[in-house]
């Protein structure tokens, strides 16, 4: 048997420390901000290089508090991937504003900065590249379409905090970098938790305003915010992880070293090749001429790739699905990520038309892609497992 995550395989080495932490908050009394959510601020700004953080209830309330920050509302458009969690685009709907999907590149499954320059208006006001899987979208591309069309720059960091593009950790790169440590995240908590970075002295301090419903002083309010806040719990059991981040994500950048050396000496798996990023054509003409069943994941070189999910596609009519049950009756656990992508939610069949075009990459991939388990606690024999159940069902034909 093998989890597509094991929490307590992570947590239960260190149960006396997390007992500490507890004990710490117990007997301080303070429970809500205080001095552990301002240590783990300090800790995560320098786990991100960035001027400011704050911990906030969720990733996804950090980045409703991101697009507050912006002054992002109603009559404006935001340009969110079509294929992501629901998080992002349910934010910009919350906020007033209108998302606008954005298809996705077919190689690292990150928006298609072209698609989204074709679909800038003049009412667009923001863009959401989400940094999906752990792997960085391509931000000198969004930086450069942000710059020309005057558009804010939310980075969804939900699943990359500790992943870095050209040197420079996801989330620091634009306006406001957002995380989650919701227990499948890479740094997960015991229950709901985020941050929000930003370099702007401004910016940060009406976040932190925001955070409080927009009360400055106390009981005095010049915008509506929310109830935004980080337990102070919660931060003092992150706070006992983080020493042991830059473990945890050497130990998953090993198992998908360790899964793709061996899978792709498979017949019928082929690795995706970032020459192929966001052309989607010359990809499938590829795959058709060499024949491909399975396309493992890559990590392009300028990326440090932290493996949230380490995603496949199986490619051929229902073969995923069939992928799927295959690893379910062996007892491997396996996840959709994602099978409705954002521009086909009965939540947003309401938005213009305009809105939703053009997203046939992220189809394909809602249709294709499959995570086997990859977190840092894996055994060998567990990994083994996994490699011999994808060679199992490739052999059946
Ligand atoms: C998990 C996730 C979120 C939301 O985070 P929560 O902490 O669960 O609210 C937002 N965006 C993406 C891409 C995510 O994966």
């Amino acid at each position: 048997m093998v989890p597509l995550l094991d929490v307590n395989a992570q947590n239960h080495p260190l149960e006396a420390e997390f007992t500490a932490a507890f004990l710490r908050v117990f007997r301080s009394g303070q429970f809500i901000m205080g001095p552990e959510v301002t240590a783990l601020e300090e800790e995560i700004a320098r786990l991100t290089a960035s001027r400011h953080a704050l911990g906030v209830s969720s990733g996804t309330d950090a980045i409703l508090l991101a697009l507050m920050a912006l002054g992002i509302g109603p009559g404006d458009e935001v340009l969110v991937p079509s294929y992501t969690f629901f998080a992002t685009a349910g934010c910009v709907s919350r906020s007033g504003a209108t998302p606008v999907f954005v298809d996705a590149c077919p190689v690292c499954f990150n928006l298609d900065v072209p698609d989204a320059r074709a679909k800038v208006t003049s009412r667009t006001k923001a863009i959401i590249p989400v940094h999906l899987f752990g792997q960085a979208a391509d931000m000198d591309a969004v930086l450069h379409l942000a710059r020309e069309c005057g558009l804010k720059v939310i980075e969804d960091g939900a699943q990359s905090i500790g992943a870095s593009y050209k040197g420079r950790p996801c989330g620091s790169i634009g306006d406001i970098g957002t995380y989650s440590f919701f227990p499948s995240k890479n740094l997960g908590g015991f229950g709901d938790g985020g941050a929000l970075v930003c370099q702007d002295d401004a910016l940060a301090e009406r976040c932190r305003v925001l955070r409080v419903h927009g009360s400055q002083p106390k009981y005095y309010h010049h915008f509506v915010g929310g109830n935004f806040r980080l337990d102070p719990l919660q931060a003092a059991m992150l706070r006992v992880k983080l020493p042991h981040y830059g473990d945890y994500t050497r130990k998953r950048q090993e198992n998908a070293g360790y899964y793709s050396a061996r899978l792709a000496q498979l017949p019928g798996v082929v690795t995706a090749d970032p020459a192929h990023c966001r052309c989607a054509a010359a990809q499938a003409a590829w795959l058709e001429e060499t024949g491909a069943r399975i396309v493992l994941p890559v990590a392009y070189a300028h990326n440090e790739h932290i493996w949230n999910q380490y995603t496949l596609r199986i490619l051929g009519e229902g073969r995923r699905d069939a992928f799927k049950q295959f690893l379910t009756d062996r007892k491997i656990g396996c996840e959709i990520y994602y099978p409705v992508t954002m521009d086909r939610q009965a939540c947003f069949a309401d938005t213009p038309e305009t809105s939703r075009r053009g997203c046939d990459v992220a189809h394909r991939l809602s249709g294709e892609a499959i995570s086997l388990p990859i977190y840092p606690e894996l055994t060998h024999g567990q990994k083994d497992e996994v490699i011999a159940a994808v060679t199992a069902f490739l052999e059946q034909g």
